[in-house]
């Protein structure tokens, strides 16, 4: 089965860390990971990016139900 294309996206933090986009899906601000780090996902430009970016996923993860695929999540 396809992966959720939340779980394989990848999205940039402040401090330039990658982090998967399912994670950060209706958080206010991520502690990143890797250096601590904190991004706040309400502000610009990440907030409108993570809106396009999740917006993005959701039509394609659409397209693939649509398709009659199963989606799994990790
Ligand atoms: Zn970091």
């Amino acid at each position: 089965m396809p992966v959720s294309m939340l779980d394989q996206t990848h999205f940039p933090l402040a401090c330039n860390h990658m982090e998967v986009l399912g994670r950060l899906e209706g958080k206010k601000e991520w502690i990143c990971e890797d250096c601590g780090k904190r991004t706040d996902l309400e502000v610009e430009p990440f907030k409108a990016q993570l809106a396009k970016e999740l917006d993005a996923v959701h039509k394609i993860d659409l397209q693939a139900k649509a398709k009659g695929g199963m989606i799994t999540r990790l």
